[in-house]
């Protein structure tokens, strides 16, 4: 995506949008069994963008689930459609997790790595190429 545009996004219903001025901090697909099962697909395409400078919009409730860190994963829902818009990890403060599919230029996302593949099915590999990391990148690699 690049430079400084600012990025946009919203539910299926257009009730709830957020924006942020970036910058893009990496872009992931995550393929962990919560993503899988919390988005319905075979992974979650992630954009990471600083909490401080992210504002949503709209009736957006959070949802609560034990993460691998012990730590919440929080994940953004619009309550009057139930579209998955962004992640607000207790194990990352500093960070929002947007899912991709939401913004609204969805093809300028492009991922470079894909985490968690040891759980990810035979059909969900994407046909580009990604570094691919059997859990999650070594701290000083998530970028
Ligand atoms: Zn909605
Ligand atoms: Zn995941």
């Amino acid at each position: 995506m690049g430079g400084s545009k600012v990025i946009t996004g919203r539910c299926l219903c257009g009730a709830a949008r957020y924006e942020s001025p970036g910058p893009e901090l990496f872009s992931i697909v995550c393929h962990c069994r919560d993503c899988q099962r919390a988005s319905g697909g075979g992974g979650v395409p992630v954009l990471g963008v600083p909490r401080a400078s992210f504002s949503g919009i709209g009736p957006i409730k959070q949802v609560y689930t034990k993460g691998g860190s012990g730590h919440s994963a929080v994940r953004n829902i619009c309550i009057e459609c139930g579209s998955l818009l962004f992640g607000t990890p207790e194990s990352a403060p500093d960070l929002v997790t947007i899912y991709a599919g939401t913004l609204d230029d969805c093809a300028a996302f492009v991922p470079n790595a894909a985490l968690f593949v040891s759980q990810r099915p035979p059909w969900a590999a994407l046909a580009i190429p990604l570094v691919e990391y059997e859990r999650m990148p070594p701290p000083d690699d998530a970028s």
